[in-house]
């Protein structure tokens, strides 16, 4: 309750001051709550791990990064390795020919997000690109699936980052595939270069992802209320709000009296 509560007020505070950025011109999103995160079975020759192990830097990723933000609704979960052996995941191009990335629909994602390892040169814009990300099924704002390729190319610099490392790299290209861009603030995860010895997501990290997936929270900051969503709702926003500090200080004053230490 705290946690969420100090997190929903910076939140508000600071809506007009965001520094993260979208994958498009517009956020698009997941349409449900949970996500999978599965990986491609045998196309992994050069990082130095098996899909098995991919699924727990997966699970590692979601639980030390993603899944700690109280203010979002959305949650990833580490899924199953895929046998997909009718697309050629290992050697296909994530885009298109062409200046911008247009997803190629030859490898789109049918749910949920979906890793792989590749080594199709054309897909990593330099050496030194540890992986790669589209959301490359997407139905008007919606998306459908995202593809996380791992470079696997004979010299790929993934294979010699420590495992801490290795799941900070997927937790930010987790971020790509649920619709983030790169944040220009340094100490954030979705900063386009790795940070060393990072372990959890930064503050913009946090208003990105509340950005695009809020939970409905008890109480409401300065938003402009659509009046098509009928008259009422700014009126019991802001009951909703009186009450639940009432709530609040009423159990204050009764720990006090109780002489136990206040939990708000
Ligand atoms: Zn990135």
């Amino acid at each position: 309750m705290k946690i969420t509560f100090i997190f929903y007020l910076i939140f508000c505070f600071n809506f007009s001051a965001m520094a993260f950025t979208l994958n498009n011109s517009e956020a698009i999103t997941f349409a449900q709550d949970e996500v999978s995160v599965n990986v491609a079975r045998g196309n992994c020759s050069h990082i130095g791990m098996n899909e098995s192990e991919i699924l727990r830097i997966v699970a590692d990723a979601v639980d030390q990064y993603w899944n700690r933000v109280p203010t979002s609704r959305l949650k990833l979960r580490a899924g199953s390795v895929l046998d997909l052996s009718t697309t050629d995941y290992s050697n296909g191009s994530i885009c298109l020919s062409g200046t911008a990335c247009e997803p190629n629909p030859d490898l789109a994602v049918s749910n949920g997000v979906l890793i792989t390892c590749n080594h199709l040169a054309a897909n990593f814009s330099s050496s030194g690109v540890l992986a790669v990300t589209v959301p490359n099924n997407i139905s008007g704002k919606t998306i459908i699936g995202s593809l996380i390729m791992i470079n696997d190319q004979s010299a790929n610099p993934f294979v010699s980052k420590s495992r801490d490392e290795k799941i900070a790299i997927i937790a930010h290209e987790l971020g790509h595939s649920f619709g983030l861009g790169h944040s220009k603030v340094t100490d954030s995860l979705m900063y386009y270069s790795t940070v060393k010895m990072r372990t959890s997501l930064g503050y913009d990290d946090f208003r990105g992802i509340t950005y695009l997936y809020p939970k409905e929270q008890p109480i409401t900051c300065g938003t402009i209320q659509d009046q098509s969503l009928g008259p009422n709702n700014l009126l019991l926003n802001w009951l909703g709000l009186l009450i639940g500090l009432f709530i609040m200080i009423f159990l204050n004053y009764q720990l006090r009296y109780l002489k136990l230490r206040p939990r708000f």
